[in-house]
């Protein structure tokens, strides 16, 4: 599709979608009418990291919404509609506090239940509505919510209970940049997932790691998190967890088949080990 059409299809998608989430909206304090394109100064901008459009507003109701096109011509049209949504959900929340994803969870719900056959119209494609809903579960980066309250894989769980998104479908750490090793310099034994006995941890649990206050064993720098290692000992050919379950629970959950530990040789209590680990030895 040539780049005006596509830019021309955008817009349009644009306003339309805009005023079934916004029917209230006013342009110079007047909202009988609604959004004209010549109330909306429609560009192209580059995306950086996830960020593929922008929207701002003035005082006076008129709108500025830029969009990359060429994300906007590769996207399906349900993931078009998921970006629509989060940027118009901007009009009403400025920034990514908690009130901004509920109102993304809204318009999406306002447009699939009260006007799903407009969307179909003015989005130009046949919409999945999976698609829509997947973009929006997974829209929520480190670089994109509010830290002082949440941390993204908490927000993503939040909309994909409130969208009914399929739990054994949900990857709450992806694309999170979790670092399972501190660049600190630590003495440290990579060890196989499958070697080490664990406690497993629950959804819940994993997500704490990421809400300590102080944040003790997840440490934040720039966007990415990183994992303090977690304390192991030798038991037998395997090994035994000391403290840290929840961060193996974790690298498990993000696929990995190793994870570096400090390997001691103290118990839980602080105690030297003896005995039976050793039992199997020759010597
Ligand atoms: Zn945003």
């Amino acid at each position: 599709m040539n780049t005006t059409k596509l830019r021309t299809e955008a817009f349009e998608s644009f306003i339309n979608c805009f005023n079934l989430c916004c029917p209230d909206w006013e342009i110079d304090g007047d909202s009988s009418q609604p959004l004209k394109e010549e109330h909306v100064k429609f560009t192209h901008c580059k995306a950086s990291s996830r960020f593929w459009a922008r929207l701002k507003w003035w005082p006076d109701g008129r709108i500025k919404f830029a969009i990359d096109s060429s994300w906007y011509e590769d996207a399906t049209p349900g993931e078009r509609l998921g970006l629509l949504i989060h940027e118009i959900a901007h009009a009403r929340v400025s920034n990514h506090p908690p009130e901004f994803w509920e109102q993304a969870v809204e318009n999406y719900k306002t447009l699939k239940h009260n006007h799903a056959r407009e969307v179909e119209r003015v989005m130009m494609g046949t919409v999945d509505w999976d698609d829509t809903r997947e973009f929006l579960v997974t829209d929520p980066l480190p670089v994109s919510v509010d830290h002082r309250s949440e941390v993204a894989c908490e927000r993503r769980l939040a909309i994909a209970k409130a969208l009914d998104y399929p739990l054994e479908r949900f990857e709450p750490f992806a694309n999170m940049r979790i670092k399972t090793r501190d660049v600190g310099g630590w003495n440290y034994t990579e060890v196989p997932l499958w070697n080490i006995i664990y406690e497993q941890k629950s959804l819940g649990d994993l997500i704490g790691c990421f809400h300590e206050k102080p944040r003790t064993h997840v440490e934040k720098r720039s966007n990415t998190f990183f994992i303090e290692l977690p304390v192991v000992k030798r038991r037998g050919d395997a090994y035994e967890v000391v403290e840290g379950d929840e961060r193996i629970a974790l690298a498990a959950h993000l696929g990995e088949r190793t994870i570096p530990c400090e390997v001691t040789e103290k118990d839980s209590a602080g105690n030297p080990r003896f005995g039976e680990e050793l039992s199997g030895s020759a010597d």
